[in-house]
């Protein structure tokens, strides 16, 4: 049968958006109708103006999606905030003495660690990317409701529009209507923990530095952002976060720098403030005949190592892969719905993401507690790994998001030579 579109992506956030450009820019892919159904479309961010309070450290894996998508280009580079230090110690310890972990850009050989980059402007150099525009069909709606049909997908919208989809996506998130729709279970659990994020301004420079201080109650991470300040991700109770939210901003920074050990001396409050719930979710299953799960949607794990929209990426390239193999391998479009091939895709990121979840979900149990032995634990271990140039350049490949089976797109791409 015919279908309004071979691929519609549920959910345009920065994973799905990413999927619809990635799938836009590939070869095998260029006969497919591509749509993207999303509830509230970007807008463009001003020039100027101030920097978003949301903003996520992009992995090297992430900038090379990025750029195979045409989306890296698209991003000004005076909103690219690059780091190329990593500094994490425990509550115990000292940024510089043992029960410290440095890594350095120089000593892995890349150019950087990453970039700390507002998420509204990745969003838009995604929608703005050439490919995408010329492309995806953005369908400005809500879903309501998903037929899975085996061989295709019908999604009503909350307009009484029905659409038809040879294969369908869900990208809407962590709580994904979609996934629920398609009869899909997740795990995972609560963490009696919220996320406290804000801007500082410091009396001491960042110094292209990201520095993370493990403490009993969580995390609290400075990323150096482009104009000097600091982004603040601190990991704490719900009720001490619920503080750091309402309290006299004054009284917040000077915890604030105790908190952090001093490193940055006095602070200054410069943002606006907000707090987030944190859990950790994975779906049972990423796919379906005709549907298939990427990025929150599919998992969503604590924001203490910055992976979370860079796994779902991944997601994205893994998924455009296999279908761009399948149609290159001379397959009909119809083929993009069979269970078998979308199982090569949920074997492949499942396995990758599960790895992460666990250890991510094992560095939070392990720090966020008082227990003397696990305190002396970590001490060891992270004195240990830090005198170890090779244990260093694995948790780095961790961190690059360069580790593991990585998709064509998501690896160094060589470039021709044209005589
Ligand atoms: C404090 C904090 C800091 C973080 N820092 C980092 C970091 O540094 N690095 C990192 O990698 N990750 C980080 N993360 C995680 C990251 O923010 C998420 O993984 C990412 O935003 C998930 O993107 P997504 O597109 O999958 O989902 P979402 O961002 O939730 O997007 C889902 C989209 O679907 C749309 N939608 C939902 N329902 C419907 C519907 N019924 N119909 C139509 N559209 C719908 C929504 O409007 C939305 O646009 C952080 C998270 C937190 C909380």
């Amino acid at each position: 049968m015919r279908t309004d579109f071979d691929l519609l992506i549920i959910g345009g956030g920065l994973v799905g958006a990413c999927l619809a450009a990635l799938a836009a820019s590939d070869r095998e892919l260029s006969r497919l109708k591509i749509a993207l159904l999303e509830a509230q479309p970007p807008t463009q961010p001003p020039d100027e103006g101030d920097i978003d309070l949301r903003v996520s450290a992009i992995s090297r894996a992430s900038e090379r999606i990025f750029a195979a998508c045409g989306a890296w280009s698209t991003l000004p580079p005076q909103h690219l905030s690059a780091y190329s230090e990593m500094v994490v110690w425990d509550a115990t310890g000292r940024p510089c003495g043992a029960g410290s972990l440095r890594f350095s850009a120089a000593e892995s050989g890349e150019p950087d660690l990453g970039h700390i980059v507002e998420n509204r402007r990745l969003l838009w150099s995604l929608y703005n990317a050439p490919a995408f525009r010329s492309r995806v069909t953005v369908l400005r709606a809500e879903l309501t409701a998903l037929t899975l049909a085996g061989d295709h997908s019908v999604v009503t919208l909350a307009d009484g529009r029905s659409i038809s989809a040879r294969l369908a996506v869900g990208a809407d998130g962590a709580a994904s209507m979609s996934r629920r729709l398609a009869g899909i279970d997740t795990g995972g659990w609560e963490y009696e923990q919220h996320a406290f994020v804000t801007h500082v301004r410091t009396a001491h420079p960042h110094r292209h530095t990201a520095w993370q201080r493990f403490l009993p109650a969580g995390p609290l991470a400075f990323l150096p952002l482009a104009d000097g300040r600091s982004s603040i991700v601190w990991t704490t109770t719900p009720s001490h976060a619920e503080h750091l939210v309402t309290a006299d901003a004054g009284t917040v920074a000077v915890e604030m720098a105790a908190a952090i050990d001093g490193v940055f001396g006095a602070l200054q409050i410069a943002a606006s403030r907000a707090k987030f719930p944190l859990r950790l979710s994975f779906a049972r299953d990423y796919c379906k005949p005709g549907f298939a799960l990427v990025g929150d949607a599919a998992h969503s794990v604590h924001p203490l190592a910055g992976q979370g929209v860079n796994l779902g990426f991944l997601d994205c390239a893994a998924l455009i892969q296999v279908l761009s193999d399948e149609l290159a391998s001379g397959a009909r479009s119809e083929t993009l719905a069979e269970h078998r091939l979308l199982r090569r895709y949920e074997r492949w990121r499942k396995s990758e993401n599960t790895v992460a979840l666990g250890l991510i979900d094992g560095i939070n149990r392990l720090f966020s507690n008082e227990s003397e032995s696990l305190t002396w634990l970590r001490r060891m271990g992270l004195s240990t790994v830090n005198r170890s140039l090779q244990a260093r350049r694995m948790l780095m490949g961790r961190a690059l998001g360069t580790a593991g089976e990585l998709p064509a797109s998501a690896r160094p791409q060589i470039k021709s030579v044209h005589r």
